[in-house]
């Protein structure tokens, strides 16, 4: 069998594995030394899979593989953000960020190739969309970050703040989460797994009884003619839609609070009275505002906000009760900062969000930190 007929095995959370082992008439406990081997040991060899009879082996070599993103690019910046460069299929090139801090330590992971979302200030928009990652492509960011790390750094916390919608590409980056979360694999808190969305609310609505990580929200704008014009996607779930299932994600949970992030553009969104309208939205809203200073790209008009201003909204959230951040920008030097994270993309058939439809919708993004 050709490697590409073979079956990834990172392609499956625990639960896929199980019946994959299944279904080769193997016992479901075999799931559980594989992954220990690959996501403990750091073992990609079936051959080196000691615990697994020699014709188990053989038997996995035949009709599986483990194929890992292969890093093409890696630059380390002086504040100490690691960059990767991963190629995904032949053509296609993502990319993902490792942010090390005091006590954590924050890697930032791509969901597609591109965003089909066409948020007007961010660079991965300006590439277009090409596909969704796989499972394995997903978590092979993780694997291959934390096997170059090795054991100076543990990846700590994991946002999916790359390029992509990470909720149009639903059923991969839930079943990507959820090997995040297992023992078996990575065993981070759901608490430190962060899933940015640029709001599509029917999958907000579904995806807490699936996965129930933490949940990031691209607001970006508190009016919809504003929102409208910097988050596309207003146009088909604006903010009246998109605030009721935000209380519903959090409503069984005293400690958990959304955070919601909104990019500081200068003369754009950070007029006071912008300040006192999102107080209004979020009123009521277990949430945390992270304030993100606009990161400036070639192809873009947009100007970063005065740090007077970026001072102003954050006192003034304050002052309502609300816990606001300002992002720190890490890596720009490496490009790695939000919004700066571009990969390659070809064959991309830029689609704007009036044509979206189906599970096949994607969206926008970029990449960032700190959550
Ligand atoms: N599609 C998801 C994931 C993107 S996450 C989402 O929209 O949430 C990355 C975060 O960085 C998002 O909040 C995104 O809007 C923001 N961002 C994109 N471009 C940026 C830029 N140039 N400067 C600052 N933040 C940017």
């Amino acid at each position: 069998m050709s490697s590409s007929c073979k079956q990834n095995i990172l392609d499956f959370d625990r639960s896929h594995l199980e019946t994959f082992f299944k279904n080769i008439g193997e016992k479901s406990f075999r799931a559980s030394q594989i992954m220990k081997w690959i996501y403990h040991e750091f073992q990609l060899e079936f051959d080196q899979m000691t615990n697994l009879s020699k014709s188990l082996r053989v038997k996995l070599q035949q009709i599986s593989t483990i194929i890992m993103p292969e890093i093409t690019y890696h630059a380390v910046s002086k504040d100490g953000v690691h960059k990767w460069r991963l190629k995904i299929g032949e053509n296609n090139q993502i990319e993902t960020v490792f942010i090390p801090e005091v006590n954590r330590g924050t890697l930032c992971i791509s969901s597609q190739v591109g965003c089909a979302l066409n948020c007007p200030f961010c660079s991965t928009a300006q590439q277009g969309f090409n596909r969704n990652l796989s499972v394995a492509e997903i978590i092979g960011q993780v694997w291959v970050a934390q096997n170059e790390l090795k054991k100076e750094y543990k990846i700590t916390n994991i946002v999916l703040m790359g390029m992509g919608e990470p909720l149009l590409n639903f059923e991969n980056v839930i079943q990507a989460t959820r090997l995040m979360t297992d023992d078996l694999a990575f065993g981070l808190s759901k608490r430190k797994v962060t899933i940015s969305t640029s709001g599509v609310v029917p999958a907000i609505k579904k995806l807490k009884s699936l996965t129930d990580v933490s949940l990031a929200i691209s607001l970006h704008a508190p009016n919809n003619e504003l929102r409208d014009e910097l988050v596309p996607i207003n146009k088909k779930y604006p903010i009246e839609a998109l605030m009721p299932v935000c209380h519903e994600y959090v409503s069984e949970s005293t400690k958990r609070k959304i955070t919601i992030e909104y990019v500081m553009i200068k003369g754009v969104n950070d007029h006071k009275k912008h300040a006192s309208e999102l107080i209004k939205v979020l009123k009521g809203l277990p949430a945390k505002v992270n304030l993100i200073p606009f990161n400036e790209f070639d192809t873009s008009n947009y100007q970063c906000s005065s740090r007077v201003s970026i001072e102003y909204f954050k006192n003034k959230l304050t002052m309502a009760g609300i816990v606001t951040t300002i992002r720190k920008t890490r890596g720009d030097a490496i490009d790695a900062a939000c919004g700066q994270l571009v990969g390659k993309v070809v064959d991309k058939t830029k689609r704007n969000v009036s044509n979206l439809s189906g599970k096949d919708k994607s969206f926008q993004s970029i990449v960032e930190m700190q959550v």
